[in-house]
């Protein structure tokens, strides 16, 4: 089976309809959560993603949106942005949220999908072989996918624990070793990259690739201005930060 792994779209339309162009046909599509947030298309976003039949979880974003997370808890950016997000989301968009769990293992396959990290799945950053560690027995898979940091990165077990960094193109073999893959951001990468970021999962070869795609950024920038959201968070779309 081919399948995407989308993360940390953050209601960016052209982001998301880039990658879904790129990606061509897939037998399924996960997403790690932060659906929502920062971008100025929500509910356009949810119901791409609907008509897609993505499968996934909840982020931190997400969990405010619906209110089940308090807005005290983001910058100043994120909380006006995430006012503005709850005062926009249709109800169809927030039922669909709200569903979401905060962890997940499809069906018959040894992925566990969560957010931040398995055994705290709304908030931990995973970016060192320490948070790495710390989180192997908070799942019973092989691998788990994970997003939160808009970093693309695979944290492996060694005799140790390695970290790799996942650049474009770049391709792990998935070879038994337990891993944390983190397939980066479509909507608001923070690698230095402003390309939308993704992985596809290969389990008949056994492996995972990650792609970069272009997206018109100054569209999502502009619709970002007209609906009144941070200009610095629209800024940071074009250095991918
Ligand atoms: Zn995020």
């Amino acid at each position: 089976m081919r399948i995407a792994v989308l993360s940390d779209i953050h209601s960016n339309l052209a982001a998301l309809e880039a990658v879904l162009a790129s990606i061509g046909s897939v037998d399924a599509i996960w997403q790690l959560g932060d659906v929502v947030g920062y971008g100025p298309d929500p509910n356009a976003v949810v119901a791409r993603l609907r008509e897609a039949g993505a499968i996934g979880v909840r982020g931190n974003h997400d969990a405010a949106a619906v209110g089940d997370l308090a807005i005290e808890d983001f910058n100043a950016d994120g909380r006006l942005a995430m006012e503005w997000t709850r005062a926009n989301l249709s109800h169809e968009a927030r039922a669909y949220l709200a569903a979401l769990p905060e962890v997940l293992v499809p069906d018959g396959f040894d992925f566990t999908l969560a957010h931040g990290s398995p055994r705290d799945p709304i908030w931990e950053y995973m970016l060192t072989t320490w948070e790495a560690r710390e989180n192997l027995a908070a799942f019973e898979t092989t691998y788990c996918l994970v997003g939160h940091t808009h970093v693309p990165l695979v944290l492996r077990q060694k005799r140790r624990m390695e970290r790799l960094s996942a650049g474009p193109e770049s391709r792990l073999e998935l070879d038994g070793r337990r891993a944390f893959l983190n397939p980066g951001s479509v909507g608001q990468p923070r690698d230095g990259v402003p390309t939308a970021s993704y992985m596809v999962l290969d389990t008949a070869a056994g492996h995972a690739t990650w792609h970069r795609v272009q997206y018109d950024i100054e569209a999502t920038q502009a619709a970002m201005r007209d609906a009144g959201l941070p200009p610095r968070l629209a800024r940071r779309l074009s250095f991918g930060q």
